[in-house]
């Protein structure tokens, strides 16, 4: 009795990001609202994802799912991790069913690179180089303590 309801996503393809090194591309038109794709990667307890790829001077591809688990694209990951942020993104993240999907912010057009806002949180400052005309210049969460810190801080 199963329902034949795939849902059909949009083509997406990595290529050569002008952001930072290899982006996520729409491969064909997306319309806004339209679910782009699912962050894949093996099912991590909180923290332990953050730990094991911190070597790694690239950013990692660590997701945070809940309270409980992150998700790390480098194991078992998809296309979807190499979505590069960007404080405009195009995209934005939705937890479903404890699924993360990147949904469609706006429409997106056909070769267009898929961007969301990374909204980082932590001990650390990313700097940002989107080149948007509102970038924060860090990755982090506009509402991240350390943020706070950065706009008192001029
Ligand atoms: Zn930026």
């Amino acid at each position: 009795m199963a329902k034949a309801s795939k849902r059909v996503l949009p083509k997406v393809f990595v290529d050569r990001s002008a952001i930072h090194g290899e982006g996520l591309f729409a491969g064909e038109s997306i319309r806004k609202g339209r679910r782009i794709i699912e962050y894949k990667g093996e099912k991590v307890p909180s923290g332990e994802g953050t730990t094991r790829s911190r070597d790694d001077e690239e950013l990692t591809y660590i997701f945070t799912l809940n309270d409980k688990y992150d998700v790390d694209g480098s194991v078992n990951g998809n296309e979807a991790r190499f979505a590069n942020h960007c404080c405009d993104g195009n995209a934005w993240v939705d937890i479903i069913r404890n699924r993360i999907w990147f949904i469609a912010e706006r429409s997106i057009a056909e070769g267009e690179e898929i961007t969301f806002d990374y909204r980082l949180q932590g001990e650390e400052l990313y700097e940002c180089v989107c080149g948007a005309g509102n970038c924060r210049g860090y990755m982090n969460d506009a509402d991240d303590e350390l943020m706070k810190k950065v706009k008192t801080g001029h």
